[in-house]
């Protein structure tokens, strides 16, 4: 026997009987983003690094560890560690700053990073998210959080907690990275290895960090009063209050929480996640953020934009499975080519149908019917010469015989 070649680790297959959960989350976002005025886009699954260096920020994880990059016909291209750095490129390449903003979008699809494989953590997985372009005001960041909270409502998920926290402008920020730096400083031996780099690199990025000997450093008091105070520019602030005013508004319980900081560079001002006191440890469903600065560090215009993503698989963890749905008919017969025709005829008029290819005996037939199928449709002898058919109800084996042309109208009746 040839030997076995298997799934590569962090990655998964998305099976049959699994994939109806998909569905509904895919569904549910076309239907509710449509709702807001949002449009799919599609971006390739493949762009220039660079993009990402630039577009995500080399000072991060994403970029630093995570990317799948390789060489092919001299250029170094990576699979895509998160949309928006895609979407910002179409945006620019596609002119779409010349259209009336804001220009609303919106993406599902896969992503891969680097990490280690754990509950909640691949290397592929699967985001939805949503860009909005060019709206400063905070109306817009208050629209996409609605957004996410509602189609987590969708789903049925309504207990989740949403955290915000401003980031200030780049020039409040200045201020704060150096009184974080100042009160990290007599600390800085026993900060981990990853903090010390971010120390000089990122300082912003030591509060998002996840071990827990740092985490305590900055839960100490005079840390802490570093952390709490609030630095940011009366703009900064007024746009802060105002999104507040919104959520407050629209009934959203949020918490404020100043560790938030978000793994990406080109975050400003608002930054959220949602999570959920059901996943363990990886439990983010939602980030997102302001990102006023990334279009014009593309290369486009100027232009304000906020947005968010979603992991899929954590979404799809805390939901109940789906039901596979079965087929509505089963034809049972002994002639194939008679079975062929009529299961025609029902695909023709909207019935999800098969029949049997291999030659089974009668009772076989039917076994496989109650198994797959809500209704049995026998076309035996009688029936093709009559031109009928009988219908047996799974569920209840109630079963009549009606004319082929009643089919559709009786199959709901029975
Ligand atoms: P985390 O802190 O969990 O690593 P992140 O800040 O890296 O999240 P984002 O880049 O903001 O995450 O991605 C948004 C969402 O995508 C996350 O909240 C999470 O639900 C999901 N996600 C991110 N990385 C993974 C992964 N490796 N596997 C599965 N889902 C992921
Ligand atoms: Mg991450």
């Amino acid at each position: 026997m040839a030997k076995i070649i298997n799934v590569i680790k962090g990655t998964k297959d998305i099976l049959p009987q699994d994939i109806e959960q998909w569905h509904r989350l895919e569904e549910k976002a076309l239907e509710v983003f449509s709702k807001y005025g949002y449009k799919e886009i599609r971006t390739p699954i493949f762009e220039a690094t660079e993009l990402f260096a630039r577009g995500v920020g080399d000072t991060t994880d994403i970029v630093n560890k995570e990317m799948y990059t390789f060489e092919k016909s001299d250029r170094s291209l990576t699979l895509r560690p998160e949309n928006t750095a895609g979407v910002v490129r179409s945006f620019i390449e596609n002119g779409m700053s010349r259209l009336s903003p804001p220009v609303k979008l919106w993406y599902k699809g896969p992503m891969f990073r680097y990490e280690r494989p754990q509950a909640g953590r691949q290397r592929q997985f699967h985001q939805v998210g949503v860009e909005m372009f060019g709206v400063k005001q905070p109306t817009a960041d208050a629209e996409v959080i609605l957004l996410a909270v509602n189609y987590l409502k969708s789903l049925g998920l309504n207990n989740l907690e949403v955290e915000i926290n401003s980031l200030g402008c780049p020039k409040c920020r200045e201020d704060y990275k150096k009184a974080i730096k100042k009160a990290l400083k007599p600390e800085f031996d026993n900060l981990c290895e990853d903090c010390q780099t971010r120390y000089e690199k990122n300082p912003l990025r030591l509060l998002d960090c996840k071990v827990e000997s740092c985490k305590a450093i900055f839960a100490k008091p005079e840390i802490q009063k570093v952390i709490q105070s609030d630095f940011i520019c009366e703009e900064c602030a007024e746009h802060y209050k105002e999104l507040k005013t919104y959520l407050d508004k629209l009934n959203i319980p949020y918490t404020e929480n100043k560790l938030l900081v978000r793994g990406l560079d080109y975050y400003n001002r608002t930054v959220f996640e949602i999570k959920s006191n059901n996943l363990g440890s990886q439990n983010a469903v939602c980030g997102g953020g302001r990102y006023d600065s990334l279009v014009k560090n593309l290369g486009g215009d100027d232009t304000p934009a906020v947005g968010w993503a979603m992991g899929m698989e954590r979404l799809n963890s805390l939901l109940e499975p789906v039901e596979p749905k079965k087929l509505q008919a089963y034809i049972v017969s002994n002639s194939p080519a008679d079975a062929f025709v009529l299961a025609e005829e029902m695909r023709n008029q909207g019935i999800s149908v098969e029949f049997d290819l291999t030659n089974k005996k009668f009772t076989k037939q039917l076994e496989k019917a109650s198994k797959v199928a809500d209704y049995a449709v026998i076309l035996g002898e009688d029936e093709i010469n009559n031109n009928e058919v009988s219908i047996k109800n799974l569920a209840t084996s109630n079963q009549i015989t009606v004319k082929r042309s009643e089919l559709k109208t009786t199959l709901s009746k029975i």
